[in-house]
């Protein structure tokens, strides 16, 4: 076994392989770049070896100079995670020239599994079944849009490089399939350097369904399958194992096809081949991920194995730890991503720094992957995922349930996050039912996203009954600080202590003002007149900082984050019950709120840190609602900005090709005539 390894990575996913290294008693080398000088990869490592500025490419992506550290601190392996290096053919064997031992697969393993339609013809041979499509050479657009007919739409355009759900494109007619495939073209370039696409016949409603596969020298073997069928954008956001209503023989019939297919390729360590299901359970190869897979622990629960042990003893040339009659399914796991992310906004990746982190705790049933601390940053560099938090539990109602729980006590601010959605999720009925499939989010989006926020007037009681809390607080400190601590002339705070006094607090939500009356009652106790009517309330702060409320007849806990916004406003964000929300105050003294708010009326501006890739409109235009402007690639995705209503263009400040700034002005509107 190696001594020491270099873990080509960051994030989670250097953690996690650190952790296991760790275990093994294998010494640690983490490489990092600028931006992840203070990361937790960083702290875990026995040692650390800067490589480079922020950008990936820059840094993570640079084979040669990660080679060079592993040589100089005498790293005998390097482990490339998943992402980065870890497909790259060209770097696994610039590893073994150097004499450094890659933990994966075969450079050619690699190669041939490296491009979707290579794949799929090496499939084709090994009598793998496969989705109907095209997958040859001939990449004319006319070709391309004869075959895609052939095929019978709706057809999926894929970046036969692709990965992580980028380069693809579904096209539900021959009318529209010029335009996707200039897209997924242009995608495919910028995230893969390669814009060769294949197009596949798109099934509707079908289930993600995966085999983890492992192989020595000597054989291969399955450690049966993942469902990921819960996605977004053509991402994993839900994974568990074992598939709901597998039965034993399908289980077999597929775990045997991606043994036949990793064997075709002369396979070796970890590796994971997809395919798709139709709901009768047919089931077709859709590709093959030659690295371990971000979804690996709900396996690693359900067999009691740790995969990263297994990729370090076939790496050195050892026997894998179990065969394949000695494996077997203990209960059902379910693993969830955590992503900095807003589910509102169709998934945009949101940016920030971490200023309340509050993670699941790890025990018997819970475990946390994660790659950062509270106060740690979630940069536009790198892959947005804050954890993975998986559950290991009898059933899958079971392991469902407490993840629902523990969702619902997952707190973060100062990133949008998607836990609310999944909580939503592991609690809906008709997923807890066994409804799998990849268009589930997308069919329950209404109740999945009413279920994600309180109810409004819960949401501007509980900020309300904060902000209180607040000035009692803070009346409190100044009158103790004063001779007389109990003259009335301490209360300068706005809120009066008087049996009739009342005040008001005013809340900003979207485009809504809200404002809220308190009054205080004689027998003690608070009366909040709220928009859609009143309610009794009472509050107290708890030991442990967080709030504890009654508001009519309900009592709970909520925690409530009061933070500074970059554009200088004043935001709370609630955790109550599982859900959360923010609201901005409206500071009645504070009139540069109104100021910001009106001047973005006329501009649209970068809502993340990226680069102009295609530009739609030229001032002088005449502009309609909802109208595509222009393309911003940002965080390895394309994001297309639209007229927030009927406008002229004035300007556009940008060239393609361009890099913008968070918050830039980008377009900018006439004067509303
Ligand atoms: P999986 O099927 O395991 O989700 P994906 O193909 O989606 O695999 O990619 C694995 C993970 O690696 C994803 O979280 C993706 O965002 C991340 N990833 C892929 N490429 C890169 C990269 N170049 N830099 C950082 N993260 C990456
Ligand atoms: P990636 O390399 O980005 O992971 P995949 O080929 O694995 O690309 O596809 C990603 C996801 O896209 C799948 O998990 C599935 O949800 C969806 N998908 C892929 N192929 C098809 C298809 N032919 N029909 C319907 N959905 C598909
Ligand atoms: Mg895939």
């Amino acid at each position: 076994m190696f001594s020491k390894i270099l873990i080509a990575n960051r994030g989670e996913i250097a953690c996690r392989v650190i952790k296991t290294a760790q275990r093994l008693g294998i010494k640690t080398v983490a490489v990092y770049s600028d931006a992840d000088l203070g990361a937790r990869h960083v702290a875990m490592a026995d040692e650390a070896v800067h490589i480079g500025p922020p950008a990936a490419r820059e840094s993570y992506l640079l084979g040669d100079r990660i080679i060079e550290a592993a040589r100089r601190t005498g790293a005998q392996a390097i482990h490339p995670g998943y992402g980065f290096l870890s497909e790259n053919a060209g770097f696994a064997e610039a590893c073994a020239a150097a004499g450094v031992v890659f933990i994966g697969p075969p450079p050619a393993a690699i190669r041939a599994m490296g491009s979707k339609s290579e794949a799929k013809k090496i499939m084709e041979k090994a009598r793998v079944p496969l989705v109907p499509g095209y997958h040859g050479d001939d990449q004319s657009p006319d070709v391309l849009a004869k075959e895609a007919v052939r095929i019978g739409f709706p057809v999926l355009i894929k970046a036969s490089a692709g990965g992580g759900g980028k380069g693809m494109r579904v096209v539900e007619s021959a009318a529209r399939f010029a335009d996707a495939l200039a897209g997924a073209k242009r995608e495919a370039k910028a995230a893969f350097a390669d814009d060769h696409v294949l197009v596949e016949k798109y099934l509707t409603r079908p289930r993600h369904i995966e085999i983890q596969v492992f192989a020595d020298a000597a054989s291969c073997l399955y450690l049966f399958e993942r469902d990921c069928s819960i996605q977004r954008r053509h991402q994993k956001v839900i994974e568990e194992a074992p598939a709901p209503d597998m039965d034993p023989a399908r289980r077999k019939a597929m775990g045997e096809a991606a043994v036949a297919a990793a064997q075709a390729i002369g396979y070796r360590g970890a590796g994971t081949v997809e395919f798709i299901a139709d709901q009768d359970g047919t089931f077709f190869f859709m590709e093959m991920n030659t690295r371990l897979q971000v979804e690996h622990p709900v396996t690693e629960a359900i067999t009691g194995q740790d995969l990263v042990e297994w990729q370090l003893v076939v790496a050195a040339g050892g026997v894998m730890p179990r065969r394949q009659d000695e494996l077997r399914i203990d209960g059902h796991a379910v693993e969830v991503r955590l992503y900095a992310e807003d589910p509102a906004r169709n998934f945009l990746p949101s940016t920030g720094t971490l200023v309340h982190l509050k993670l699941p705790e790890e025990g018997p049933h819970v475990r946390v992957d994660t790659g950062v601390r509270q106060g740690d940053t979630v940069t536009p560099y790198y892959d947005p995922m804050i954890a993975k938090v998986i559950v290991h539990d009898r059933d899958r109602v079971s392991a469902l349930r407490r993840m629902a729980v523990l969702m619902g006590e997952t707190e973060v601010v100062g990133v949008t996050t998607n836990a609310g959605l999944l909580k939503a999720l592991c609690s809906h009925p008709a997923f807890v039912g066994g409804e799998i499939d990849t268009g589930f989010i997308e069919r329950h989006r209404e109740t999945l996203f009413a279920a994600m926020t309180p109810a409004d007037d819960h949401a501007f009681a509980i900020a309300t009954l904060a902000r209180l809390v607040e000035w009692q607080e803070a009346a409190g400190d100044v009158a103790r600080a004063s001779d007389d601590p109990w003259s009335p002339w301490n209360a300068q705070n706005g809120f009066r202590l008087l049996d009739e006094g009342h005040d008001e607090v005013r809340w900003k939500d979207g485009e809504r003002d809200v404002a809220v009356v308190v009054r205080r009652l004689r027998g003690g106790g608070l009366r909040l007149e709220l928009p859609v009517g009143t309610l009794d309330a009472a509050v107290q702060r708890a030991d442990d900082g967080r709030l504890a409320m009654r508001l009519g007849d309900e009592t709970f806990v909520a925690t409530v984050v009061r933070r500074a916004a970059n554009d200088g406003g004043i935001d709370y964000t609630l955790f109550a019950d599982g859900r959360s929300r923010r609201l901005r105050l409206v500071d009645p003294l504070d009139v540069t709120q109104y100021e910001a708010t009106a001047s973005d009326e006329t501009a649209v501006r970068a809502p993340l840190p990226g680069k102009i890739i295609d530009l739609r409109v030229k001032a002088g235009d005449a502009v309609s609602k909802g109208q595509p402007l222009l393309v911003l690639e940002a965080m390895k995705m394309e994001h297309t900005l639209v007229a927030p209503f009927d406008a002229t263009i004035k300007s556009v400040r940008y060239a393609v090709g361009e890099q913008v700034a968070e918050g830039a002005e980008l377009v900018e509107f006439e004067a509303a005539g």
